[in-house]
């Protein structure tokens, strides 16, 4: 009845140790008179089958997908997929939840920062507040100074924008009812980014305050370049009101321009004044980079349109083991 997804992205050295962790925490709870995990069959002995661990390879480089068979084959709950190329963490997330086919969903990333026993705070809050969704607070987050000063920037921007209010100590670790992945996976658009569309969802959430741990081995897989394709994701996703700078802009200086023009023609055939070289060479460079501007606002929802109306899949899964 709990389904774990986790994407994996050049992640081999640490799943092994996460997905018996994740297990350890799911059987204790067994062991303990089945109260946070009720097993298929009351009185069953073994391992109840009702949980699975979903392991997505978004086309890792490394011997992360050798490492995923092998653990796949010791054990039937531990499910995994592999995407046909890298689609990033978003997409290989969205292939994972459309797998999951239980009650509760819990997404995580694999390298150790999220850890399994607070699934069990995840689960119970869920309960006792009785909501949609519960999310991990990470006090402290052991994040690079770039990465948290990016993702603040962002927040910042999206929230000025369009009010979306994304916590940047929310991250990826969650728990969530069948009705928020089902009306997730609803959303159709191609270019996800998940926290914008978990919070225009606005399911009634709670959050957990958890320890976020350093990384357990490797470096992060996001790059400076793949942090500013996510942020310009971020912002672009979350509002279309920089399309709408233009008109403003455009109205501001059409008054400004008739109020100078009016000025300029009365100087020139009351005092026949020659009118100035600098004058006409700063308004053309303010009038052009303005327009430059805009126009590159617009090719930015244009490449995004454009995506979307490819309608490629977010994700091909290119091999499946366990489902
Ligand atoms: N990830 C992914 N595809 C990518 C990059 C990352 O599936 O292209 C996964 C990665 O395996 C991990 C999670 O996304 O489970 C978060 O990645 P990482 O730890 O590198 O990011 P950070 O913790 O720095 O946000
Ligand atoms: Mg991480």
């Amino acid at each position: 009845m709990i389904s774990i997804v986790i994407p994996v992205y050049n992640e081999g050295p640490p799943l092994k140790n996460l997905c018996a962790e994740i297990i350890k925490v799911i059987k204790s709870q067994f062991d303990s008179g089945f109260t946070i995990f009720p097993p298929v069959s009351a009185g069953a002995k073994e391992m109840p089958g009702n949980y699975e661990i979903i392991l997505v390879d978004d086309r890792s480089t490394d011997n992360s997908w050798t490492v995923m068979k092998a653990l796949a084959a010791g054990d039937v709950n531990i499910k995994i997929a592999r995407l046909c190329r890298n689609f990033g963490q978003h997409s290989a997330l969205t292939a994972g939840l459309s797998l999951t086919q239980y009650e509760y969903v819990v997404m995580m990333d694999c390298d150790g920062q999220d850890e399994p026993q607070n699934i069990i705070a995840l689960y119970d809050t869920l309960l006792k507040k009785n909501v949609q969704i519960v999310y991990a607070k990470r006090k402290n987050r052991k994040d690079g100074a770039l990465k948290r000063a990016a993702s603040l920037f962002v927040n910042r921007i999206m929230q000025g924008l369009s009010g979306v209010k994304h916590d940047p100590e929310i991250g990826t670790f969650r728990i969530m009812k069948r009705t928020v992945v089902d009306a997730y996976l609803s959303m159709p658009e191609k270019n996800r980014f998940i926290g914008g569309m978990f919070y225009w969802l606005n399911f009634e959430s709670a959050t957990v305050d958890v320890v976020h741990q350093p990384r357990a081995s490797g470096k992060s897989n996001y790059n400076f370049r793949k942090m500013v394709k996510l942020a310009r994701l971020g912002i672009l996703s979350s509002s279309t009101k920089l399309l709408s700078i233009g008109i403003y802009i455009g109205l501001i200086t059409s008054i400004l321009s008739v109020v100078a023009g009016a000025y300029f023609l009365s100087l020139k055939f009351i005092y026949d004044v020659p009118l100035g070289f600098t004058a006409v060479i700063v308004s053309i460079f303010f009038v052009g980079s303005i327009i430059m501007l805009l126009l590159g606002i617009m090719g930015e929802y244009m490449r995004e349109i454009f995506e979307e109306v490819k309608a490629r899949p977010n994700y091909i899964v290119e091999e499946k083991i366990n489902f």
